[in-house]
């Protein structure tokens, strides 16, 4: 399973398309990508990368924001439906999510008396829909609902999160699942490990558990669960592909 995220100059699709490829060792039965197009568009496919391009082939996938995700299924069977990236029930943000929620089950049901509905039979759409439900009540920023469901949430997770009123933003948080963070010149790269970043660039971010990534109109900042920020400690990768 793998993720991958970027922002910047160039066209993100094909980025994140490249970038799931070198993830590809770590395994996985479907693959999504979710693009900033003016709208928040998904295309997902059960299968492989090479099926999610073909799907992709008709489709308008331009943007320079944008999310990839490949599965390995825990909760719910490999097919379209349960293929990441989800939306939330308003279908205004989404998430990818290596990982799983174990308390998913009992925010279920509390997120169902609320109204929120569900497509998939995933644990992340559960999460995704937590975070809408906490920004909603609470009418914080998405960051702030991001790192306020994180003290909500019970096992392991690394996420993105795309919303569709903040098209130039990219929210980012781990705990037990890998994330690393790529900065480029005016651009910036999430994936669950350095390969599908070097291409790019040598700079790189390691992500601590528990931390909130969010980078928007060119800038990032890393804030802990418990909304302490940090410094950033980027480190020259001297690995080549
Ligand atoms: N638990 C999630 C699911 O079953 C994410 C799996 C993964 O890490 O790819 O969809």
């Amino acid at each position: 399973c793998g993720i991958v995220a970027y922002v910047g100059h160039r066209e993100a699709c094909p980025v994140i398309i490249k970038g799931l490829k070198r993830l590809e060792y770590r395994g996985y039965d479907s693959a999504g990508v979710a693009l900033m197009n003016g709208d928040l568009s998904i295309y997902k496919k059960k299968g492989k990368v090479t099926d999610l391009e073909e799907f992709l082939a008709d489709k308008d996938t331009h943007g320079n924001i944008g999310m990839g995700h490949t599965r390995w299924a825990t909760h719910g069977e490999p097919n379209d439906k349960n293929a990441h990236p989800h939306y939330s029930s308003s279908g205004n943000i989404a998430i990818i999510h290596n990982g799983i929620i174990e308390n998913y089950a009992a925010l279920k049901t509390l997120l169902q008396e609320k109204g929120h509905t569900f497509k998939s039979d995933t644990d992340s759409e559960v999460f995704i829909n937590l975070i809408e439900d906490i920004r909603v009540n609470n009418n914080c920023t998405m960051p702030e609902a991001v790192r306020l469901a994180m003290h909500e949430v019970v096992g392991a997770y690394a996420i993105v999160v795309l919303a569709k009123d903040s098209p130039n933003q990219l929210i980012a948080a781990r705990k037990g699942s890998p994330l690393v963070v790529g900065v480029g010149k005016g651009e910036y790269f999430l994936a669950s490990d350095a390969t599908p970043i070097i291409e790019y660039t040598n700079d790189v971010i390691y992500v601590n558990d528990y931390e909130l990534v969010v980078i928007k109109d060119g800038e990032l900042e890393i804030r802990t669960k418990e909304d302490v920020k940090q410094t950033p400690y980027v480190q020259r990768l001297e690995m080549e592909l």
